[in-house]
């Protein structure tokens, strides 16, 4: 069966303690979100394999997903990576080039967390993870409106990635998800084919290579209600959500025919 949809699921941060973090994970959560994701006949997909198939030039059948971290979370080589390499499953990881080995300073709750240092990124690399740009110091895109400073954003990532791990980096995810059509050419300039942004949905071949898709996902996300993120291709997981989703199916399929 040919694959029509292809969710990316966008995680953060991976922790023992999370201070009540939304968007961090204890790995007994992430350990049980994997699972149950594998149960239900997923697969994560490598990156290019998925950007094949944007392209048109790959079928990677039914089941596939795709994981991407954003930030570069220190926490995410010690307690996630063990997890996916258990499953044999890849991931994308978007850093912040400026900010290896210090901490997330553009946090203003819990005053900033440790980041992957040079080793750390060598390191996800050799066991095959994926590395790639969300900007160089997670500055608001949009909101810089002096042009150098968003082109050095955007660059000085790209080449510093680029020099560390030895091979390309195409692919951008948006700092806070935020862009527009400035943001998008000066990011395609600077090099980047294929961008992230926070809108979700499903992408499909057609769907803008510089904002594709990602559904985001949650501490309070328990394997069923991500599950049905994932199905759905929507940020809300709740079984009411989904109900409605398959009569607006229905309907729609009396109304082609
Ligand atoms: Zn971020």
């Amino acid at each position: 069966m040919k694959a029509t949809r292809f969710p990316v699921l966008m995680y953060h941060r991976i922790a023992p303690r999370c201070g009540g973090d939304p968007w961090c994970l204890s790995p007994r959560r992430f350990r049980a979100q994997m699972q149950g994701l594998a149960r239900a006949g997923y697969r994560a997909a490598p990156l290019d394999l998925f950007l094949d198939w944007m392209r048109g030039e790959a079928d990677p059948g039914p089941g596939r997903f795709l994981l991407t971290f954003d930030d570069g979370y220190q926490g995410v080589l010690d307690h996630g990576i063990p997890i996916l390499e258990a499953l044999g499953w890849p991931a994308t990881l978007f850093l912040v080039a400026g900010r290896l080995g210090l901490g997330s300073d553009w946090e203003r709750r819990g005053g900033g967390h440790r980041l992957l240092d040079e080793a750390g990124v060598r390191e996800l690399v050799r066991r095959g993870f994926s590395v790639q740009s969300h900007g160089f110091t997670h500055a608001d895109l949009n909101a810089l409106a002096d042009d150098a400073r968003l082109e050095h954003e955007l660059t000085a990532s790209r080449q510093r990635l680029e020099a560390l791990t030895g091979s390309a980096v195409r692919t951008i995810a948006y700092p806070y998800g935020r862009t527009d059509g400035r943001v998008q050419s000066a990011a395609r300039e600077a090099g980047y084919e294929w961008a992230f942004g926070v809108r979700s949905g499903f992408n499909r071949p057609g769907v803008d290579p510089m904002d594709l898709r990602r559904l985001d996902i949650r501490a309070g996300d328990g394997p069923r209600r991500l599950r049905r993120k994932v199905r759905f291709g929507t940020n809300d997981g709740r079984l009411r959500t989904s109900l409605q989703y398959y009569i607006q199916r229905i309907q729609q399929r009396f109304m082609s025919t």
